[in-house]
Order: C-alpha cells, then sequence, then structure tokens
C-alpha cells in the first residue's frame, strides 16, 4: 500500500513540476524545437524511473540553451543588401547588435560597379550612382543588380515589406520618380524607419540630459 503511495506522491510531483514547466512560455520560446523534443523525451524516461518506484533525486538541468553557438558570426554579416538575411530572422536579443553592425558599414553603395543595363521600352536603362549622392539611404545589390532601401532594411516594420525598396528590390531605373515615392510624406512608411534609425543613433546620455533640462 504505501508502494502505490508513493507512486501517487511521485505523479503529483511530476504533474506540478509538468505545470510549473508550460508556465514559462519565455523560457520554453526561447529552446529550439529540437531541444525541446529531447527535453520532452528527457521527461518521458524521468516518468518511468517514476513509475518503478526507484525515487532517484532528478539529475540537474544541463543547460541546453547555453551550449548553443549563436548562428551567426557578427564580424561576417554579408554586405550585399541581395545576400542579406531579414533582421527579424536574427535573434531577437541579438538584432540591434546587427543593426549597430550594419550601421558601422553604412549602406552598401558600390560607385564604381558596371552597373547592368537592362531594356525599357526598347531603351538601354540602368542604376544612376548619382543616386547615391541624392539619396543617401539607397543601397545596390551587385549580386541582384538591383536597389534597396538601408533604412527600411534596418528599421521597417513587418507590414510595409510589400514595398520593392525593401523585399525583391528595386530596377524599374525609367521610374527615378519611385525614389520619392518611396521617401513619401511626413507619416510614409520610410520616415517611420528613419525616425526609429534617428532614436537608435542617439546616444542615451543626450535622452537623460533632456531629461534633466526639463526638470
Ligand atoms: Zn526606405
Amino acid at each position: 500500500m504505501k508502494r502505490s503511495g508513493d507512486i501517487a506522491s511521485l505523479f503529483q510531483k511530476y504533474e506540478s513540476k509538468k505545470k510549473a514547466c508550460s508556465q514559462s512560455p519565455s523560457v520554453a520560446a526561447a529552446v529550439p524545437e529540437e531541444q525541446m523534443e529531447e527535453q520532452e523525451d528527457g521527461q518521458d524516461q524521468d516518468r518511468v524511473i517514476e513509475e518503478n518506484a526507484t525515487p532517484t533525486p532528478m539529475p540537474p538541468n544541463p543547460a541546453p540553451i547555453a551550449q548553443k553557438e549563436p548562428i551567426y558570426d557578427i564580424s561576417r554579416l554579408p554586405l550585399d543588401p541581395g545576400e542579406r538575411q531579414p533582421i527579424a530572422n536574427y535573434p531577437v536579443n541579438d538584432q540591434d547588435a546587427v543593426r549597430r553592425s550594419y550601421i558601422i558599414k553604412g549602406p552598401f553603395q558600390p560607385y564604381a560597379h558596371q552597373f547592368e543595363s537592362r531594356k525599357i521600352r526598347n531603351r538601354d536603362r540602368q542604376f544612376n550612382p548619382m543616386w547615391f549622392y541624392k539619396y543617401p539611404w539607397i543601397e545596390y545589390s551587385i549580386k541582384k543588380e538591383v536597389a534597396f532601401c538601408f533604412v527600411c532594411y534596418l528599421f521597417a516594420k513587418e507590414k510595409t515589406k510589400k514595398y520593392a525598396f525593401i523585399e525583391g528590390g528595386w530596377r524599374t531605373w525609367n521610374r527615378n520618380d519611385k525614389l520619392d515615392l518611396h521617401v513619401g510624406g511626413v507619416t510614409s512608411a520610410h520616415n517611420a524607419a528613419q525616425e526609429r534609425y534617428n532614436l537608435f543613433m542617439v546616444p542615451h546620455g543626450t535622452i537623460d540630459d533632456k531629461i534633466c533640462e526639463c526638470r
């Protein structure tokens, strides 16, 4: 009888442990799927041991997250905008580090590149390198022969990703009005991204100083 009582209490312990695990979604979310599966397998094994009523102490958690190496090397981020990953693909805690790294490198503007010429309405057209001066945010992908927006790459919200300058790239070289259209008005997606860029660049000390001045 004592034995069945022990089993019941072990099950209770197991269930409460399971609950505790499910109540910490932030930890669960940070563990990659593969490791989640490994952990679940591990719990099943523990359960078998508990059912056999051999109350062995639980081994300490091997902390699988800490063992996992970062999935990229910040000094090896691809420079060409046609080869970059969206910022959202990087782990949330690394996204600002990736942004900072790209800002230090600056927009990718290969002035000396032989820009690809293509026929648009029976005329040979190509990217005009003067646009690099007029629109400091513009980048050119040598890999894809299209143009992107540096500011929007770094700070555009997910829902604005449909624009050519952010996804896929722009290459209707005969329509240079598209450049001003991309910038748009005060409330445009590009200007919102530019504002986030500017705020990101403000040193924290400056904000504190402003707060002090207001007192
Ligand atoms: Zn933009």
